[in-house]
């Protein structure tokens, strides 16, 4: 059975990535897997420099002072690194869910956090707006997309300070002046590529200001100085990421998947609107085109509802613990014919109930 993965992260690839990837595990090399040759040989110093090469063409930013770096440690560990590396003084972070309040924890560490606006009265069902980001501060940090309760920021605001953005969950799927943003970080698990590599889009001239010592591994310098080879990378994840990228970039790039983007996400949520069976969570002018999350609204029907969503082959449903209910996740591999099977299921149960 054809099987429809509404997975939040670790997420759908696309089909022929995985084909290609499975193939570098059995023979890349002359005979060699991909996961046994040296990632200082040329084969693999070719992959890097290709994976790096396409994502700032994808994203308009080449020659443009930005840096693409694989790394590891997940989005997780951009939270710290973040503020080890531009954090002196004091900077502004917007709240608006889980991810970003673990970046404000991590950041609270090494010094003050203002807190520019937040929806966490809310459980964080909307983005703040109106805020102000004070012109003296180090960064403002915002993350893109809310991957848990189903919001996105439509707008980003100027900014003379440096901008840096948690992308984690909506890279490469909308079109953004990305040269908006001075650091943009993003795990690879949910757009990307398999977990393990986390992507660094840094503008060079944001970088060496702050006074603290930065352990290596922790210095996007020094990332940056050895071509994201300071020690050994997670092959296999920037290996799938280069060959999502590349798909990506066949498909006719961030433009070309957009659309699909905003099709499924049209096709949801007026399924979600129109069905008196089930209530979005987020505020509808923050709707998220990559997490649409819902709710029943009468949970007497969950028992046939999850049938009837295991029944058409639908994985990957489950909302986050602390919204309940369902998320459906739509990053750029899942096609249109899935969001369908799923906006048939839910028609059905009106049908039914
Ligand atoms: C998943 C996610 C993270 C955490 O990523 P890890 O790679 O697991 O550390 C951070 N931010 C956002 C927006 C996410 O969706």
């Amino acid at each position: 059975m054809k099987r429809h993965n509404f997975s939040a992260g670790p997420c759908i690839l696309p089909n022929e990535v995985l084909q290609k990837a499975s193939e570098a595990v059995i023979d890349f090399d002359n005979g060699l897997s991909l996961l046994e040759i040296s990632h200082r040989s040329k084969p693999f110093v070719d992959v890097m420099e290709n994976a790096r090469a396409l994502a700032l063409e994808l994203l308009g930013l080449e020659n443009k002072g930005y840096k693409a770096l694989f790394l590891q440690g997940g989005a997780s560990t951009q939270f710290l690194m973040v503020a080890l590396n531009l954090l002196e003084k004091r900077a502004g972070y917007l709240n608006t869910g889980t991810w970003s309040d673990k970046a404000i924890k991590e950041a609270k560490i090494f010094d003050d956090i203002y807190e520019v606006g937040s929806s966490k009265d809310a459980n964080y069902n909307y983005i703040p707006k109106g805020y102000d980001i004070p012109a003296d501060y180090d960064y403002f940090h915002c993350t893109s997309n809310n991957t848990i309760f189903g919001t996105q920021m439509k707008e980003f605001p100027e900014s003379s300070i440096p901008v840096v953005c948690d992308m984690s969950s909506d890279i490469f799927s909308r079109q953004l002046d990305f040269s908006k943003f001075d650091l943009i970080y993003a795990g690879a698990q949910k757009n990307m590529g398999p977990a393990g590599a986390t992507l660094v889009v840094v503008k060079e001239d944001i970088l060496g200001k702050v006074s603290r010592k930065i352990p290596s591994m922790m210095d996007y310098k020094v990332h940056i100085s050895k071509s994201s080879m300071f020690n050994t990378p997670p092959v296999f994840s920037v290996y799938v990421s280069m060959l999502t990228l590349q798909w990506l970039k066949d498909l006719g790039g961030i433009a070309a998947i957009e659309k699909e983007n905003e099709k499924k996400a049209q096709l949801i949520y007026s399924e979600i609107d129109l069905n008196p069976l089930f209530k979005g969570f987020a505020s509808k002018s923050d709707r998220s085109m990559m997490n649409a999350t819902f709710n029943l609204a009468n949970e007497d029907l969950k028992e046939t509802f999850d049938a009837m969503v295991k029944e058409a082959g639908i994985n990957g449903l489950n909302g986050h613990r602390s919204v309940g209910g369902y998320r459906a996740s739509m990053y750029n591999a899942l096609s249109l014919e899935s969001v369908g099977v799923l906006v048939d299921v839910m028609s059905e149960l009106e049908r039914k109930a």
